[in-house]
């Protein structure tokens, strides 16, 4: 019965960032951190963003590839 109260909660939880991969939490008071980037990807200019995401994306699927 326990399921529904053991959930996490949405706010505060660990991440890793979608660009970069690297781990933080989000929310964070002070941050700007978003719910798919970190702090220092979340800082870049949105074009540039949309263009990490599509080879982080790429590079996901590679490596799926090469090691099933
Ligand atoms: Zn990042």
């Amino acid at each position: 019965m326990p399921d529904k109260q053991t959930r996490l909660l949405p706010a505060t939880r660990d991440k890793a960032c979608k660009i970069c991969r690297t781990a933080y939490r989000y929310p964070e008071k002070g941050s700007a951190a978003t719910r798919f980037h970190c702090e220092a990807c979340a800082a870049l200019p949105a074009a540039f963003r949309k263009v990490l995401n599509r080879m982080s994306m790429r590079i996901d699927a590679l490596e799926r590839k090469s090691n099933p």
